[in-house]
Parts: structure tokens; C-alpha cells; sequence
């Protein structure tokens, strides 16, 4: 069995008095690709942003390539370099070109020399289709080509695991699948991907692995042909008739 790259430890999060993740336990293993599905409000995005201390847990532990990254000694930032987040909306510089997007995490996180993250960096554009809008800056771009520079950027700092976020839901759709074959490409390397989708065929095709979350805690945690096939769960039954 390969290394988890995370690992929770009855993970909990409430806001308030709003228990949103209950005693979550699990581990996602090197080279795995994890559709996390599930209602909304359920707990996606809150389990997705625990994984790498955007949210802070209530209670529990969460490790990244077992080292414990709830505990207060942890360098999160550093972390976070090797275990970087793709959000729905982007969130690019927009004061920055493109490839600056792209450079100025590995430049300035990294430590990269600049012609080599310069260089780098317009290796991936070209890999995510984009290498003609170096220059130019986000606000020019389709939402499709924003998401794949926001990808590009990610790749950047060469993490060991790319957490994504609904990364197609903000796009129109003759955008997402472009954004989709980029995600699949990145599969097919055996980069360590959580994927947090409402994109049914995209989960059934490329994840290894699904979890579908029902009110904080993981109700079925499967293959996909398993679950699209024969889901166990009542919620997980109706989740499915709604959606495909
Ligand atoms: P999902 O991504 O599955 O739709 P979320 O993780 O975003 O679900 O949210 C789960 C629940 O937690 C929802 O009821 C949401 O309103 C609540 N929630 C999420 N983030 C916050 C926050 N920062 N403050 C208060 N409540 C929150
Ligand atoms: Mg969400």
C-alpha cells in the first residue's frame, strides 16, 4: 500500500452551533483521484478546506504525508506549497499578466530562479492550451481559460496533491470541457487529486475513488462503478436521480 498523503483523525467542524462535519476519519492514498460528492451543504467544500487548514478543524487531526498539520508548529504556508487549492472562482491576480500568475508562487514561495519559473511557467500554459495569453491580463479571459490558468498555476509549484472546488460550476458550458480534459490529463500523471464536483460523468470516468458525503460525515466511500451502479445509501439514491 502507497504512503496516505492525508489522513484525517475524526475530523470535526462546527460553526457555531452548526455541526458541519462529524468525526470524519479517513485517508487519501498517493496517485488516488477522489470525487467528493454530495448534497449541497453537506460539507464539501468545509472537508476540502480542512485538508489544507483553510478551515480550521473544531476537533480532530489531519496529516499530510504523516506529518500532523493541525498541530500549531506546523509551517501551514509551506505546506500548502505542495498541497495547493483550485477554487470555483479562480481567485487569479488581477493585476498580473498571466504568466506572472503563474511564476510568482514558485518565485516567491519557492525560491525558483525567474527565467527558469519564467520558462516553466510557459511550458504549462502550453500543457493547458493557453500558451498564446501569456501576456495578456485575467480580465481577457474566457472563465474556461481563466480555470486553466488558475490549474497551471497550481502545477507551478509542483504539488504533491491539488485540492479542487467545483472547479467547472462558475463556467458557461462549452467551457468546462476543456477544463475537464486538463483535470483528466493531470489524472493520467498520477498527481493526487480531491474533487469536489457536481460533474456526474467526469466522476464516473476519471475518479478512482468516490466519497459521497451526507451531512458532515461520509456515506459511502467506494469506486465509482460501485457507486454509480448500485449506490447503498437512500440519500446517496436520490443524490443520483437528480443528477443524472
Ligand atoms: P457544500 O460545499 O457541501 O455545499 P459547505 O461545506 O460549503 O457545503 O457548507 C456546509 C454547511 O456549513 C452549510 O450549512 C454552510 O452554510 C455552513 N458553512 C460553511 N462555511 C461557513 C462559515 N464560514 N460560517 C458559517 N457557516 C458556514
Ligand atoms: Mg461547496
Amino acid at each position: 500500500m502507497s504512503q496516505a498523503v492525508i489522513r484525517t483523525e475524526f475530523l470535526c467542524k462546527s460553526f457555531g452551533k452548526l455541526d458541519v462535519l462529524k468525526d470524519i476519519s479517513t485517508e487519501i492514498y498517493q496517485g488516488e483521484v477522489v470525487a467528493i460528492l454530495g448534497p449541497s451543504g453537506s460539507g464539501k467544500s468545509t472537508f476540502l478546506r480542512c485538508m489544507n487548514l483553510l478551515e480550521r478543524p473544531t476537533k480532530g487531526r489531519v496529516y499530510f504525508n504523516e506529518q500532523e498539520i493541525t498541530n500549531s508548529k506546523t509551517n501551514i504556508l509551506k505546506v500548502r506549497s505542495s498541497l495547493v487549492m483550485v477554487f470555483q472562482h479562480f481567485n487569479l491576480f488581477p493585476h498580473m499578466t498571466v504568466l506572472q500568475n503563474v511564476t510568482y508562487a514558485p518565485i516567491k514561495v519557492k525560491k525558483v530562479d525567474k527565467q527558469q519559473a519564467k520558462q516553466k511557467g510557459l511550458e504549462l500554459l502550453g500543457k493547458v492550451g493557453l500558451a498564446e495569453k501569456a501576456d495578456v491580463y485575467p480580465s481577457k479571459l474566457s472563465g474556461g481559460q481563466k480555470q486553466r490558468v488558475a490549474i497551471a498555476r497550481a502545477l507551478a509549484m509542483e504539488p504533491e496533491m491539488i485540492l479542487f472546488d467545483e472547479p467547472t460550476s462558475a463556467l458557461d458550458p462549452e467551457m468546462v470541457k476543456d477544463v475537464l480534459d486538463v483535470m483528466k490529463s493531470l489524472a493520467q500523471l498520477e498527481i493526487t487529486m480531491a474533487i469536489v464536483t457536481h460533474e456526474m460523468g467526469f466522476a464516473r470516468e476519471v475518479a478512482s475513488r468516490i466519497m459521497f458525503l451526507d451531512r458532515g460525515s461520509i456515506a459511502e466511500d467506494t469506486t465509482p462503478s460501485e457507486f454509480f451502479r448500485n449506490p447503498q445509501c437512500d440519500r446517496a439514491k436520490q443524490f443520483l436521480e437528480k443528477m443524472l
